[in-house]
């Protein structure tokens, strides 16, 4: 089953929709992609949708809420990926937490990892690389002993030139982190 298991969006088309239609795609994206989960567990919810994340993150499978949480600015800039990656990466979250025994899995253990390739036909990443410039003021990610930091694109190059930054709680230096996660760490 390894294989690109959802028909590829086309690009040109993706690219001239508007607000509502944009909505629209991402709707139908989910429900094609709970389709597929059916497959596997044919009794899965379906789950709501929401355009309501900020900053940083792509995603988010939001249990107690009952659906799947999408960043309208990334998915904005980066339709495509967003459609072909991000969808399935978090409807993979929603088919393991029903899974039987799958509140114990780890977000991106071993269970996840097998609806990615199996199911979906994707390589299990959990990080994007998407320009989170216009979404986030401070795409950048550091940490340190107790969390994570956000720095402007300023401040990142200030630190790129040697500049240390401690945090004030926990006195360590900050460390870059690079790529932005699908979703905050749980
Ligand atoms: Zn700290
Ligand atoms: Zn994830």
């Amino acid at each position: 089953m390894n294989r690109a298991a959802l028909p590829h969006p086309d690009p040109e088309a993706l690219a001239a929709l508007g607000p509502a239609d944009l909505s629209r795609a991402l709707d139908e994206r989910v429900e094609a992609a709970w389709g597929l989960c059916r497959e596997v567990h044919p009794h899965l919810p379906i789950p709501r949708v929401w355009l309501d994340l900020r900053g940083q993150c792509a995603g988010q499978a939001h249990f107690g809420r009952g659906g799947l949480r999408f960043n309208p600015v990334l998915y904005a800039e980066n339709r495509l990926d967003f459609l072909v990656e991000v969808v399935p990466h978090e409807m993979a979250h929603w088919l393991v937490h029903h899974l039987e025994d799958g509140r114990r899995a780890r977000p991106h253990g071993r269970e996840w990892q097998t609806v990615m390739r199996r199911l979906f036909g994707l390589p299990p990443r959990t990080t994007h690389r998407f320009d989170t410039g216009r979404a986030s003021p401070a795409p950048h990610r550091y940490v340190c002993g107790c969390r994570e930091h956000g720095f402007t694109p300023r401040r990142h190059a200030l630190a790129s030139q040697g500049r240390r930054y401690r945090c004030r709680k926990c006195a360590q230096t900050l460390v870059y982190r690079g790529d932005s996660a699908f979703e905050n760490a749980r």
